[in-house]
């Protein structure tokens, strides 16, 4: 056990690796298996190490609550579908937020007593040669950032569940008050911790805390659904910078790693996130709502416009006498769970001497990489999923795209309609394919609330029906007609 506490510094290192590690096998869906072993076996040396390294520890009210987190967190992670990932990522945000803030306060209450003699008699004790205690300016300064950083996380979180979750109280707010609120929130707080970082008033830490707390929720409020994945992201990162803070209040080098790694990471996948929205960070955050989004959506299409529809039997015979297809999946097919089928679809039209490739949009669906842990959990072959980026090229030398319940990131009014909320958004350029097909139950619109020209497009064929039982069709239809 002493040798455990002795070589504690080493431990954290070898966890600090194996968490860099687990950043870099997550990176690519080949490797992420093996990210994700890293990534626990460096959370069990943290966790093991941190029970040698602190003095007085009560044992049964660490492994209690670890126990009691450990049987809801495997419940959850059973039963929660791929479709509401986002949400309980979002919700998860928030637990570390309030722990960020519970861990600040019990610091702060612990070392109460503490605050007095640091203010007044630090310095006579210093030269009085008598230890100096732990409550030092830099620990207000990191309890002050840890707890209102995770403050703000926590409602913030908590408000992006809601909206995610379609949730009656997550209502989107608008208005002129709205940002003069919003600044005079967090003045009051940064005033309320600055406060409290001169003279150690515990008024004033409560006050920046409750402020705290009322600025993450009026902050996130205005955003519209569209942007919520950016929110999302960067929360996740807020997130990391609050186990940051508390890990320098702790004096736990793991938890400043980790907490940094996070922090980092959620921050670089908000740039790539507003990159393929074509957005900037402060323009997601501070501009106000994006027109649409969940909770505002207009439903379905408002003006009659003329399209094309067509049957499964149809799309079968065009897809199998074809010569390339490129499936555009969307949230569709995840709500659909139509993924296995798709893969049925796709090997069935490789038989009959197609090429058939996946076109992943990063922000399609629900969550960054929601389409292609659907692609592999379905066994889709990675070198047959390609990246916007990738494919875009591609689509005029393309003989059919089938769009499987996507809507927003094949929306050509992303490109060429200047009115449009989403314009500037880079798109999946299905309509450069000689014959598009698209699934979906209706006309309605999608996450953003817009009408799709795709859909009024003459080389367009609509196949209206779920999506999983629409592609089965298509499969027994090239299937059944022995092409
Ligand atoms: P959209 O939400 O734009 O469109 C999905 C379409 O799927 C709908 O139009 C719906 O039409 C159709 N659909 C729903 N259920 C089924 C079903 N069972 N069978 C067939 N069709 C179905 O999805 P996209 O993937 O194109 O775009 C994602 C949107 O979500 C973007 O606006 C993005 O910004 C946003 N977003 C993305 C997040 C992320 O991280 N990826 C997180 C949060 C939001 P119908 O009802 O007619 O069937």
């Amino acid at each position: 056990m002493e040798f455990i506490r002795e070589s504690a510094g080493w431990l954290y290192l070898v966890g600090a690796i194996l968490f860099i590690l687990t950043l870099r096998g997550l990176s690519s869906p080949k490797t992420a298996i093996r990210g994700n072993t890293y990534g626990m076996v460096a959370m069990a040396i943290a966790v093991v190490t941190t029970f040698f390294v602190v003095d007085h520890v009560v044992v049964w009210l660490i492994l209690a609550p670890m126990a009691l987190g450990a049987v809801v967190g495997i419940a959850r992670a059973r039963t929660v579908p791929m479709t509401q990932m986002p949400e309980t990522v979002a919700l998860m945000h928030s637990l570390v937020g309030l722990s960020a803030v519970l861990i600040a306060v019990a610091a702060i209450l612990h070392n109460n007593h503490l605050v007095a003699l640091f203010s007044e008699n630090a310095a006579a004790l210093q030269q009085a040669g008598v230890e100096q205690t732990h409550m030092s300016k830099v620990h207000f300064f990191e309890l002050f950032v840890g707890c209102f950083v995770g403050a703000i996380t926590f409602t913030a979180s908590l408000f992006a569940y809601g909206k995610l979750a379609a949730k009656k109280w997550a209502k989107t707010i608008a208005g002129g008050w709205v940002k003069p609120l919003q600044a005079v929130l967090f003045i009051v707080m940064l005033g309320c911790g600055a406060y409290f970082f001169t003279s150690g008033n515990m008024t004033a830490f409560w006050l920046m805390t409750i402020f705290a707390l009322a600025f993450g929720w009026v902050w996130i409020a205005p955003v519209g659904g569209g942007d919520m994945p950016v929110v999302v992201s960067l929360l996740n990162s807020f997130s990391g910078w609050a186990a940051a803070g508390i890990g320098f209040t702790l004096e736990n080098n793991m938890l400043i790693v980790a907490g940094s790694l996070v922090g980092s990471s959620g921050a670089i996948l908000s740039y790539i996130m507003c990159k393929a929205m074509n957005r900037s960070i402060i323009n997601v955050l501070f501009g106000g709502a994006m027109a649409g989004g969940a909770a505002v959506a207009t439903s379905g299409a408002q003006v009659e416009r003329n399209h094309r529809s067509g049957s499964a039997d149809d799309a079968g015979f065009l897809m199998s006498n074809a010569d390339s297809v490129v499936i555009v999946p969307g949230y569709g097919m995840a709500q659909g769970r139509a993924q296995n089928a798709v893969k049925e679809l796709s090997t069935v039209l490789k038989e009959q001497g197609v090429k058939v490739r996946f076109a992943i949009h990063p922000v399609a669906g629900r969550m960054p990489g929601h389409m292609n842990v659907l692609l592999a959990e379905a066994d889709v072959p990675y070198d047959d999923i390609l990246e916007m980026d990738e494919i875009n090229s591609d689509f005029p030398a393309t003989d059919v795209v089938l769009v499987i319940g996507a809507n927003d990131v094949v929306n050509p009014g992303a490109k060429d309609n200047p009115g449009s909320p989403i314009y500037g958004m880079p798109i999946l350029e299905a309509y450069k394919a000689r014959t598009i097909m698209v699934i979906k139950r209706s006309m309605a619109t999608g996450y953003a609330g817009l009408d799709n020209d795709l859909f009024y497009n003459e080389k367009t064929m609509m196949i209206f029906g779920d999506a999983k039982k629409v592609v089965e069709d298509m499969t027994k239809s090239i299937n059944g007609s022995g092409h």
